[in-house]
This record gives C-alpha cells, structure tokens and sequence, in this order.
C-alpha cells in the first residue's frame, strides 16, 4: 500500500525508513485515517505503525522478509533514543522520541477526547484487561472495544478475528513483542477490522504495571536500555544489537557522509 500524500518527510537509517514525527504529528495522521475509514464506502485495510528501535535496524539488516514489513509500514515512528542519535549522526535531527509505551497513553487519551474505539490484544492472560481498565481510569469515556490475549499463532486467528469483527474498533493495539507482532498486523492487514493497528512490544506490561518502567530521568539520560537490562537481564543477548547498531552507524557515516537521499 502506497503511502498517503501527506504522510510525513522519511529519513533512512540503515535502510529502514523512520518517519520525521512527534507525538502530536502521529496523532494528526492517526485521526485522518480513523476518519477515512469511517466515511469509507467499503472497508479500508488497516493502517501499519511500527515503532521502530535499534534493534528493528539490526533485525531488519538480517531478515529482509522484517525489512520488508517496515518498508511497507503506513508509518515508522522513532521509538528508540538511539535512532535519534543515529539521525543526528547523519545531519538529520528527529523531534523526539515515539514510543509505544507512551504512545498507548497519547492515543488513548486522544480516543477519549475523539470517540476512538480500542482494542487492546496480546500479552500475558489478563494483562490486556488491566492495561484497559487503568488507561479507562486515567481517560474517563475511553471507548474500551475489547481485550484479547491470544497469540499470533495461526490457530488462534480465527478467535482473533471474531472478537475483532465483534468489537470493530478503530484502533489496535498488538502486544505480540517484535518482530511477530509486525509481521502478524503486516501479514493480516486486508482481513484486520480496524482503521489503524500498532505494535506496542511490552507496552501493557508497563501500563498493567506487570514490568517496571525506567524513571523518568533515566529515559531523559537515555539510559532507558540500561534500565531494562538490570529489570530484565535475560535481554542481554538481544541488547548486544545495541553496539552493533552504534558500530552499523558509524561505518554508513564514514562510507556515505550526508547522502541521506531524504
Ligand atoms: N507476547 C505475547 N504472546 C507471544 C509473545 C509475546 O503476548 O506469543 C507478549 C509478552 O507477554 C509481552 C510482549 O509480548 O507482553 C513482548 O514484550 P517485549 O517487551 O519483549 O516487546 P519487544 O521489546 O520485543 O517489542
């Protein structure tokens, strides 16, 4: 799916594409394609964000059939302090960082102001229902379309996709972790009942209060990624991608200075 005219300026970090936004620039974009989807004639396919990090990067590099699903992506938010930096390594500044652990709290208090109906899918049993009912507390009206575990296995679509079809939201939340929750919204988002979907990784966990978030003042030091390794350290084989992300950077700096195309 081509892209809408006014999807924002694209910058390439390794390859993958990462959208110029801020928060109020993705919520802008989300309520044009909730209201598209509305006054549509006939449903629309779901509309893709990915919030991308440095490990999307590294992954992608590997996997094309992952850069692939980024590539096509309707949007590729900032999510990660390092590809901020890494924009900043090649003459390129982006406004801030888009997170889906923030993100869920931005749209949805969007959705409460707007109407939007949303739908919270994956995580652990249960997890999906409190991350509901705290973000209802937080946004009073928040139209709370449903919540489903599940997982992006082949099986489980068809329960998936009748609890989706019954509860028509706007918009869906995929708590899958990536890259399988990208490459389920990628892979189903002709059948998906929704004006927009968005891979929020552990976001439920967060809000659910399952898994601690780094302070505040931590995620400002950017340092968010220490944090989650000392909560977590069983990620310390997927945070090796961080250094040979930073090292990936530095050679397409010195390679390419300033050849960002965008
Ligand atoms: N998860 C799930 N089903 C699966 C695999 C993962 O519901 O088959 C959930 C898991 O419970 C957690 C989230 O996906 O809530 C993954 O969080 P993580 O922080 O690892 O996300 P990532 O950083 O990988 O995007």
């Amino acid at each position: 799916m081509s892209p809408l005219p006014e999807t924002p300026q694209r910058l390439s970090i390794l390859g993958v594409s990462v959208d110029c936004v801020d928060f109020a620039a993705t919520l802008a974009q989300i309520d044009s394609w909730v209201q598209q989807r509305r006054l549509a004639a006939a449903p629309l396919p779901c509309r893709q964000i990915c919030t991308v990090n440095p490990e999307f990067i590294v992954d992608a590099s590997r996997n094309p059939a992952f850069a692939t699903v980024l590539a096509n992506a309707d949007l590729c938010v900032p999510d990660g302090a390092g590809v901020l930096w890494a924009a900043a390594q090649l003459g390129r500044q982006l406004p801030e960082r888009v997170t889906g652990s923030d993100g869920i709290y931005h749209i949805c208090a969007r959705a409460a102001q707007r109407g939007w109906r949303v739908f919270f899918l994956g995580a652990a049993p249960g997890v999906a229902q409190r991350t509901a009912q705290q973000l209802a507390r937080l946004y009073p009206g928040l139209p709370v379309a449903g919540c489903y575990a599940g997982s992006p296995t082949e099986k489980e679509w068809a329960a998936i996709s009748a609890a989706l079809h019954g509860a028509s939201p706007d918009i869906l939340f995929v708590a899958y972790g990536h890259p399988r929750q990208d490459f389920w919204i990628h892979n189903r988002r002709t059948e998906l009942p929704a004006a927009v979907a968005i891979g929020v990784g552990g976001a439920f966990d967060f809000v659910a209060g399952v898994t601690p978030r780094a302070p505040a003042w931590l995620q400002q030091l950017n340092l968010e990624w220490l944090h989650r390794l000392l909560t977590q350290p069983w990620r310390w084989r997927r945070m090796l991608k961080l250094p040979i992300f930073v090292w990936k950077v530095f050679r397409q700096h010195r390679q390419t200075p300033s050849t960002d195309p965008s």
